[in-house]
């Protein structure tokens, strides 16, 4: 690891100090501040001497991240990062590029302890969370890698982690990204998916912090969901979808729900019926998602006809839903697979 300072994700006062010791006034660190918050490199900090420039170069890193490797689609415009951390620690993001700009998919923590059978981010465990720094320095490492062909507009809180474990620093990135003199990118512009932690999700629902709620619920009742995400044997489908209607009541949102297909367990026609009573009334959409194979798990996805079959019967019961488009799945589509592959030597 480098002795250098790390700037991003510093306190005011702590950048004084480091400042101070460089020699310069305390109001220099506001315009390091925003200058990082918006991922401008130091040579670019045009309102800062020369000197400064210079010192800083030497002495400091920007970002507590860099890119690692990427992975274009060669079906695609999606690319695949790996991120490297300064301890070591390598996480995904993925970029996808629709009709609307540009959407990152970033990740929250480094693995997942959630659990959920379908997942390759769980495999080995949460080794430990992200800072809102390291959040923020996928969007702005995305931003460099784009260069004149655009910025990131769109962000979806999807990758490995569950975002709702690593509350505070989740809360604190999304004020930062959202920040008037940094990204500014709009709350209605991200997405924060969660497995279905009720008290934080409560606690969400009064940040004034209005994301888009994404669950991931991939089954209509207890029985099945506990099969497949341990997080259902903690809170019962009822408590969530109480959880769930308060967010919609407080915030004005409405909520999407992922809902993966698996052969032979939450595909059938009854199953669609007995989703379309769960959320029937509620301000959603619902969002199909062809499961993606990982080797590790038994699971196999639900054939063609029948996800053409579940979204009709939906549809006939008025729930508005979609079966998720695949994109980059010649990368490692599965959230998770990537890393792992690099983790055991084969991407
Ligand atoms: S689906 Fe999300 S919450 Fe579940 S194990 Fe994977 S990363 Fe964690």
């Amino acid at each position: 690891m480098s002795d250098k300072h790390v700037l991003l994700g510093m306190g005011q006062e702590e950048l004084k100090t480091l400042l101070k010791s460089l020699g310069q006034p305390a109001f220099r660190a506001g315009q390091v501040l925003a200058w990082l918050n918006k991922g401008v490199p130091f040579e670019e900090m045009t309102n800062l001497p020369k000197s400064l420039r210079e010192s800083l170069r030497e002495t400091c890193v920007d970002l507590p991240m860099s890119i690692h490797q990427t992975f274009p689609s060669r079906k695609d415009d999606t690319v695949k990062f790996l991120f490297s951390c300064l301890d070591g620690n390598i996480i995904e993001g993925v970029l996808m590029h629709y009709h609307y700009g540009y959407s990152l998919c970033i990740s929250t923590q480094v693995g997942c302890k959630m659990g959920c059978a379908f997942c390759a981010s769980t495999l080995s465990g949460c080794v430990r969370s992200l800072t809102a720094a390291e959040m923020l320095s996928q969007v702005l490492l995305a931003n460099r890698f784009l260069g004149e062909k655009g910025h990131v507009g769109h962000i979806v809180l999807m990758g490995s982690g569950e975002p709702l474990d690593n509350y505070d620093n989740v809360v604190a990135f999304l004020r930062m990204v959202n920040a008037e003199d940094g990204l500014n990118i709009s709350l209605r512009n991200i997405s924060l998916s969660t497995c279905g932690l009720v008290p934080q999700m409560e606690r969400l629902s009064c940040e004034g912090l209005p994301v888009t709620l994404s669950i991931s619920l991939h089954a209509p009742n207890d029985q099945i969901r506990r099969q497949i995400m341990p997080i259902a044997n903690t809170y019962a489908i009822d408590e969530l979808m109480d959880a769930v209607r308060a967010y919609v009541r407080k915030t004005g949102r409405r909520v999407v729900f992922e809902y993966a297909l698996i052969d032979q367990l939450n595909s059938r026609p009854e199953h669609a019926r007995e989703l379309a009573r769960l959320v029937s009334g509620l301000q959603c959409h619902v969002n199909l998602i062809p499961l993606n194979h990982v080797d590790e798990h038994s699971l196999r996805p639900a054939s063609p006809e029948s996800v053409q079959l579940f979204l009709k019967t939906l549809e006939e019961k008025h729930v508005s839903a979609t079966i998720r488009r695949e994109m980059g799945s010649d990368i490692g589509g599965a959230c998770g697979q990537l890393r792992r592959s690099v983790l055991e030597g084969k991407a």
